[in-house]
């Protein structure tokens, strides 16, 4: 796969294209401008791959539109070096831009076809993300706690073990909602443990299942 001058074109385009949106965080802008997008997708959307569209990554899921990534990723106010748990691998793109702005990554997929492709990808592209198949909902707690968490589907509610494996002054950003649409809720743990919540609008993912797929 090759990077061209016209793929990193029409990142520039869309880096205005989420400007114009509403994303202000530099480095969240430079990570979409710097990750090739198209080195997730299927060859047959290369064209399309900088349209602020979701695309099919097989296993029935989708690539989250460059806009929900740019904004999840903003949300998490990401210093170098924050240990990161991301739920929900799919493509492995998030997961890219994630390592792109300095975090260090810990991601979790349940669709084992996605989970091989991804853990491929990500270290090709020099990203050293640690990429596990399994159930999000448990979190990853040998790598705990994270200063932040990041879910990528639509959870029916926010799981336990995630918010316990939350550092104190940690951030997580999760869409909550069983139905087509969830709200994107962004829950700030204290220094004493207790939480407080923000709303921020509707947004519509594949859903958070439990367990994993053969
Ligand atoms: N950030 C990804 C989003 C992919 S869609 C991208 O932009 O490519 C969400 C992903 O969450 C899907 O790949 C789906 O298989 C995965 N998922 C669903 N339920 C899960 C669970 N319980 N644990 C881990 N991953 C899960």
């Amino acid at each position: 796969m090759i990077d061209t001058y016209r793929h990193k074109g029409l990142r520039k385009q869309l880096v205005e294209e989420l400007r114009a949106k509403g994303i202000k965080d530099e480095t969240v802008l430079n990570a979409i401008l710097s990750v090739p997008r198209h080195f997730f997708l299927d060859a047959v959307f290369t064209e399309q791959a900088y349209s602020n569209m979701p695309f099919q990554i097989g296993a029935g899921q989708t690539i989250s539109h460059p806009y929900t990534v740019a904004f999840q990723t903003e949300l998490l106010q990401l210093k170098k070096g924050d240990r990161v748990l991301e739920i929900g691998t799919g493509s492995g793109f998030q997961t890219a831009i994630l390592c792109e702005v300095g975090a260090k990554v810990f991601s979790i997929e349940r669709q084992r076809e996605l989970f091989l492709k991804a853990n491929r990808i990500v270290p090709k592209l020099g990203y050293n993300a640690k990429i596990k198949y399994g159930d999000g909902y448990k979190g990853w707690p040998s790598f705990g706690p994270f200063d932040k968490i990041i879910v990528t589907c639509g959870a029916p509610f926010i799981p336990e073990d995630l918010v316990a494996q939350l550092k104190p002054g940690g951030i997580m950003v999760i869409p909550i909602g069983a139905g087509k649409e969830q709200e994107m809720l962004l829950i700030k743990k204290d220094q004493d443990g207790s939480f407080a919540q923000s709303k921020l609008g509707f947004f519509s993912f594949v859903p958070m299942l439990k367990e994993t797929s053969k």
